[in-house]
């Protein structure tokens, strides 16, 4: 890491999370009083910060919903993106994070799948609070080793669309139905929580679909979660389909949307809009082909825009954010909602303007980056304003006229324009070749505040 940006965090943070910041801007931290928390706090605060109230306007009504459970599948779902795999450290790190966040059920993995799988969900289901969750086919040594790994829910799925029944499992209708069935009644005779689910329920015959969700209600099935496999659902079809499962079961309600057409947060929402108590997401909506619905995404649309508490402790987002990038080998791109570098950076000159004065204008406003446990920052480059460099400016001891802030900002842009990096040094060289003159110097502020380019 050369440049000076890791000072502000390498006493309590790994200096490599901030190597993916922006390539080749400004990037500087807004001074206190604008509100900040460190990026890369590690610890929560005593008291979570919940979410601000929704702005008068046009879409002002927060009355959709009264709750929504959050289903994390980051370390199965999550752990099927092509090339990812979860070490046992990397699932029992990810998991106690996930557990001391509050998020309601942590799928650990597939039992099944090898002794080190096995060991993982065993060891997260007792160690971690939360529920635990352990996939299975429908098939006796799967149900067989979730519940020998300790787990308080099986998930047990089987395909329910013709083109899977035939082409994937190459099985029938009333095997598949018999098979569901089956164990979901061997789950239950353990004592243990069952969900089961229809998969590809969204390309399903209809009848079929609710003739399966019958079946296993009557078994007493406890969830019924609807799998939007292939992620072809939109909102409002979505919406109709939660509806009508609902009305044949008596199980709680648990949506799995997939992100093959950047949907998949929306038909969570409208999934639990529907009356859905619960949704299945990953961090960074990492899972599956495009993938999952994000954590990030549900809970923080859930607290801001819906208004409803969760109980998790949002605060510890962007950390959970960066260890799941680490571990999983997928980096989290800058525009990423939420977790992303730019979720909370300016640098155009109107909105780095408006945010300086008060950052509702510019941001969401129900949603700041403390409630993330991220940081407000402006990115200085080619849309830089005036503005902008004008503060810079002051803090760095220049005491500007209006037109030395103008000859600053041309070469800021100017330099930005070339992809370059506007490094403080570059900002205070622009300034003494202007010959701004200076303010006394503060240099315990010059110490505090470090640009990185
Ligand atoms: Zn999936």
């Amino acid at each position: 890491m050369s440049c000076g940006f890791s000072k502000l965090f390498d006493r309590e943070h790994d200096p490599s999370a901030v190597n993916s910041a922006i390539g080749t801007r400004f990037i500087y931290v807004l001074p206190p009083g604008i509100g900040l928390q460190c990026l890369y706090k590690t610890s929560s605060p005593l008291t979570p910060v919940r979410g601000v109230e929704f702005f008068q306007g046009t879409l002002d009504s927060t009355d959709e919903i009264e709750s929504a459970r959050v289903f994390d599948t980051t370390l199965r779902d999550g752990e099927q993106s092509p090339g990812t795999s979860f070490s046992y450290d990397d699932k029992r790190q990810i998991a106690s994070i996930l557990d001391e966040m509050g998020t309601h059920v942590i799928e650990g993995g597939f039992p099944v799948n090898s002794d080190a799988e096995f060991e993982a969900v065993r060891d997260i289901a007792s160690s971690t609070s939360t529920t635990t969750c352990g996939l299975a086919r429908v098939v006796d040594k799967d149900i067989e080793a979730a519940l020998d790994s300790g787990v308080e829910m099986v998930h047990t799925f089987v395909s329910t669309s013709d083109v899977q029944i035939e082409d994937s499992m190459h099985a029938t209708r009333e095997d598949v139905r018999e098979r569901a069935v089956e164990s979901v009644e061997r789950v239950k005779e353990a004592g243990v929580t069952c969900m089961f689910s229809p998969m590809d329920a969204t390309r399903t015959d209809e009848a079929f679909l609710v003739d399966v969700v019958e079946a296993v209600s009557e078994v007493g099935v406890d969830w019924i979660n609807v799998p939007d496999t292939c992620g072809v659902a939109t909102p409002g079809r979505f919406r109709e389909l939660i509806a009508k499962v609902g009305d044949h079961t008596d199980a709680r309600i648990d949506v799995h949307t997939h992100d093959d057409f950047g949907l998949a947060t929306a038909n969570a929402l409208a999934g639990i809009e529907a009356g859905a108590d619960q949704a299945q997401v990953s961090v960074n909506s990492i899972g599956e082909r495009a993938g999952n619905a994000a954590y990030e995404e549900f809970v923080m649309s859930v607290e801001s825009l819906y208004q409803t508490d969760t109980g998790i402790d949002t605060t510890r987002i962007t950390e959970l954010s960066e260890i799941v990038a680490d571990k999983s080998g997928m980096d989290t791109p800058g525009n990423k909602p939420v977790v992303g570098d730019n979720a909370f950076s300016h640098e155009s000159g109107i909105h780095a303007a408006g945010v300086i004065e008060n950052s509702d204008t510019f941001e969401p406003g129900v949603m700041t980056p403390e409630m993330v446990g991220a940081q407000r920052r402006l990115v200085m480059g080619k849309h830089t304003g005036t503005h902008s460099v004008r503060e810079r400016l002051e803090e760095r001891g220049f005491d500007p006229s209006d037109e030395e802030v103008r000859a600053v900002t041309r070469r800021v842009k100017d330099y930005g324009a070339e992809k370059r990096r506007v490094t403080v040094g570059d900002l205070e060289r622009f300034a003494e070749e202007a010959e701004v003159p200076r303010r006394t110097e503060d240099e315990s502020e010059r110490e505090r505040e470090e640009v990185r380019a």
